[in-house]
């Protein structure tokens, strides 16, 4: 029997998912969609064979809906998360998980009212087979204490609506979730740093942009944001521990040989470089439904985390000072 789903928000990401959970993903079933922009929870809805209900609280309200993945824009989620952890229904909710910290733990709040873990957050590089990797040497031992890491995130360009905020909001966002997972500790500070701007796109854009945290233990972490490199989309990580480091691998490609060089194509897409790990995110989640078990991946503390540490940074970015970073008691609910 397939998890019968309720998708909110068939935008960009939205009908992926649909896609993903109708043609990939085993054991679910998109019944109901739905979007402030009716016509467009139509054409995607309808190709899922879903049915489209016209509001988020209709469809988390809707019998036939077991589960709902939330994938409306980021102002959204919080009060739609809230509606499931209210209605008994397991969520998950793309990042970010709110964009207010106080909303993060509101969330938190319900969920232990609740008594178990409803909801998952879509910070998918942790279902990267390379970030996974990373995880499992670092887990083993085989750099021995992680000390620095070095992170970059590139895309070829940004449309003109991306502002200076979204470096840390939108993209260094994932590197924290990620960092934070691989390291296994809080992050404690941020200062973020801005180089000479491009001058190959928009006026108002501070890009590129860095972000240095320092975790709770002491270990630096450094995080450079360019938006607009120009010449495709680039994710790379290394961290570098007492007795080694070790180093995200780039996906594979062939490598040519012809005329005096030896070249490897660099991805232009975001997308084409995440779509297995989104893939692994969303079929772990719906075995996990399905087996009416809690969720393994990023958590509402994770979600919650996350926002503290943007914000954080986007008040570095105003002030260019080191801003500390301060996320408060941990719930057991999260240990
Ligand atoms: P998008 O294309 O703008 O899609 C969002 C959709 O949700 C739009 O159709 C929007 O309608 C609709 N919407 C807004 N408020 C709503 C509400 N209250 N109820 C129902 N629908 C609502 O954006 P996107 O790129 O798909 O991103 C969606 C979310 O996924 C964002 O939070 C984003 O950060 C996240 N995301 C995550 C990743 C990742 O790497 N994990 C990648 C991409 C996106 P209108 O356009 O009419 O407002």
């Amino acid at each position: 029997m397939s998890i019968r789903i309720g998708v909110i928000g068939t935008g960009w990401i939205g009908e992926q998912h649909v896609h993903r959970l109708t043609n990939v993903i085993a054991g679910a079933e998109v019944v109901a969609v739905s979007d402030i922009d009716l016509e467009l929870a139509a054409k995607v809805g309808a190709s899922a064979g879903a049915r489209v209900v016209d509001t988020a609280e209709k469809l988390i309200g809707d019998p036939e809906v077991e589960a709902v993945v939330v994938t409306s824009w980021g102002p959204a989620h919080a009060e739609q998360v809230l509606a499931c952890i209210e209605a008994g229904k397991p969520v998950f909710c793309e990042k970010p998980l709110t964009t207010d910290a106080a909303d993060g733990r509101r969330i938190m709040d319900a969920e232990q009212a609740f008594g178990r873990r409803l909801v998952q957050v879509g910070f998918m590089r942790r279902y990267d087979a390379g970030y996974r990797q990373m995880k499992r040497v670092i887990d083993e031992g085989g750099i021995g204490t992680p000390l620095i890491a070095h992170c970059v995130h590139r895309n070829a360009a940004v449309r003109e609506s991306y502002t200076t905020e979204m470096a840390a909001k939108d993209s260094a966002v994932h590197e924290v979730d990620a960092l934070r997972w691989l390291l296994g500790e809080e992050f404690a500070s941020v200062q973020t740093v801005l180089p000479r701007r491009t001058a190959k796109r928009f006026e108002h854009l501070r890009d590129p942009q860095i972000f240095l945290f320092e975790t709770a233990s002491g270990a630096r972490v450094d995080v450079e944001v360019f938006v607009n490199c120009q010449y495709g989309y680039d994710i790379q990580c290394e961290i570098v521990g007492e007795e080694g480091a070790v180093r995200l691998p780039d996906p594979a490609a062939p490598a040519v040989r012809a005329a005096g060089r030896v070249s490897v194509p660099v991805l232009h897409e975001f997308g084409d470089r995440f779509t297995d790990a989104f893939d692994v995110e969303l079929q772990e989640w719906v075995g996990r439904v399905a087996a009416d078990e809690v969720p393994l991946g990023p958590s509402s503390w994770d979600g919650y985390a996350a926002t503290v540490v943007t914000d954080a940074a986007v008040q570095s970015l105003h002030s260019g000072v080191i801003v500390p970073i301060d996320l408060g008691e941990r719930p057991a609910l999260y240990a």
